[in-house]
């Protein structure tokens, strides 16, 4: 007979391997019937949000993380959840934090679909949105993205059997930008649109009309009910899209303003940083994001803000 402790014993050496098994790169969320929002960790990573809805024939996801072991990640916990096929990946924008799994998604059976800029955009413009921390992997690694299979620059709305997601374009952070709602859980996935409480990237952004997008969202007639999943930060609610808002205001005046006082370049960054601090104090504003969302804004004031030209097809 085993004596009882070595059985156990063994149990737990079986249970070994699923016991060690890596945690996940984001927290996955239900906010609605079928739907979820995968939150990037404080770790950063899967890179960004995403989120999927699953409806009666199938699933649609929003956004396909930064890495193939990310996106392989929401794969798994789609199939835990359901055994339908996954349609659809929605592609907020561009960026490589939200387009870098796309090619894990499609091997899933996934048609990418995006605004029409971002097949001009996508190989070649996220290069240059990493700058100097470029590695030679990253950068094969976005040559050889997948490029969308479906465009467009209008809004569209996806049946998923009787379940209605209603995908619409928006203007302010890229050029090329799609929310998504499912207006029976009232949930809007915004990618880039609004960050929670995290400073957001403005590098091919306006302000003005990102600004007016976000009113626009906190004018939805279910603005109170709603649930906003933004590209970065928590699960969001009406408060947040408000303070979002905020935020961007706050950059324009205080920037503005230092501008009108003489100060440039560094000595703005220096100047505006700290009262963008202290107006935001529940915020993450890092040392770098602050200098570059100050220059950014900086150049939009300016009128040499250089932003993403779209290309012919
Ligand atoms: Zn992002």
């Amino acid at each position: 007979m085993i004596p009882r402790a070595l059985a156990i014993a063994v149990l737990l050496a079986l249970a070994g391997p699923a016991a060690a098994q890596e945690p996940l790169p984001f927290t996955l969320k239900q906010i609605g019937p079928g739907v979820y929002a995968a939150i990037d960790g404080p770790e950063h990573k899967a890179g960004s949000n995403a989120g999927f809805v699953i409806g009666d024939d199938g699933v649609l996801v929003v956004d396909a993380l930064f890495t193939p072991g990310a996106a392989r990640a929401l794969v798994a916990e789609i199939r835990r959840l359901t055994p339908k096929p996954i349609r659809y990946v929605v592609n907020t924008h561009y960026h490589a934090d939200h387009t870098g799994g796309d090619q894990v998604l499609r091997d899933a059976g996934a048609l990418i679909i995006a605004h029409r800029n971002v097949r001009g955009w996508v190989r070649t413009n996220n290069i240059a949105l990493f700058g100097d921390r470029i590695t030679p992997e990253l950068k094969a690694r976005i040559e050889a993205l997948p490029l969308p299979n479906l465009v467009t620059d209008k809004d569209l709305v996806i049946w998923l059997g009787a379940r209605k997601v209603e995908v619409r374009t928006v203007l302010g952070h890229t050029g090329g930008d799609l929310v998504v709602t499912v207006p029976d859980a009232q949930v809007l996935f915004t990618g880039d649109m609004l960050w929670r409480k995290v400073a957001p990237n403005l590098i091919d952004g306006s302000v003005r009309e990102w600004a007016a997008a976000d009113a626009d969202f906190a004018a939805l007639p279910d603005a109170a009910r709603m649930t906003f999943v933004p590209g970065h930060g928590d699960v969001a609610t009406l408060a947040d899209v408000h303070d979002f808002r905020a935020y961007l205001l706050d950059l324009r005046r205080l920037v503005t303003e230092a501008r009108l006082a003489g100060f440039k370049d560094e000595a703005l960054a220096h100047a505006v940083t700290p009262k963008l601090r202290a107006l935001h104090p529940d915020w993450t504003i890092t040392d770098r994001a602050a200098a570059n969302e100050i220059r950014h804004m900086d150049q939009e004031l300016a009128g040499t803000k250089k932003r993403p030209i779209p290309l012919p097809e």
